[in-house]
């Protein structure tokens, strides 16, 4: 069974996160969409927040779950027996700092290997971070995140 892995904050997921799973839907059996709690990084939605959108936008796909984790990324892959990561690229600095952490991982993780995405380019300008920045500056960021999701603050 090829079990992946799609770790990230979510905070929010957006349309570029949802059409990277999409198209990775025929390359595994099942992804799992995994919410990484990193105690240092401070988040805009809450967890459960964050879950609570990720069932809801997957719930119509069925090979397609929604966890969270602690910690490493490469031992929560080797707990639930997944031995692919799937990360998406949107541009150069997305390859710079994801060819270090995949050389890690694959480390740390007994050669987990992880498969990337190029993003398409009507997706790849879209990031969370910028969708924050719209929610906290007041203006609508619905362009942006799937049509399931309401967001209010
Ligand atoms: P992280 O906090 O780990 O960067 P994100 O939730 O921001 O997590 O992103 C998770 C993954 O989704 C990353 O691999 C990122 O490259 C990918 N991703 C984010 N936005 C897009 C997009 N618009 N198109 C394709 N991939 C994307």
């Amino acid at each position: 069974m090829k079990i992946a892995v799609f770790p990230g904050s979510f905070d929010p997921i957006t349309i570029g996160h949802v059409d990277l799973v999409k198209r990775a839907l025929p390359l595994f059996d099942r992804i799992i969409v995994a919410v990484g709690i990193n105690s240092t990084k401070k988040y805009l939605f809450p967890l459960e927040q964050r879950l609570e959108w990720l069932r809801q936008v997957f719930a119509t796909y069925p090979t397609v779950g929604v966890d969270y984790f602690e910690n490493l990324t490469a031992h929560y892959c080797q707990r639930i027996g997944a031995r692919y990561l799937l990360r998406g690229l949107r541009n150069a600095s997305d390859f710079d700092y994801e060819k270090t952490i995949s050389q890690l991982n694959q480390i740390v993780g007994g050669g987990i290997e992880t498969v990337f995405l190029i993003a398409q380019p009507e997706f790849s300008h879209i990031s969370s971070t910028i969708v924050r920045e719209i929610i906290v500056g007041g203006a609508d960021a619905t362009p942006f995140i799937p049509p399931e999701i309401h967001i209010k603050l």
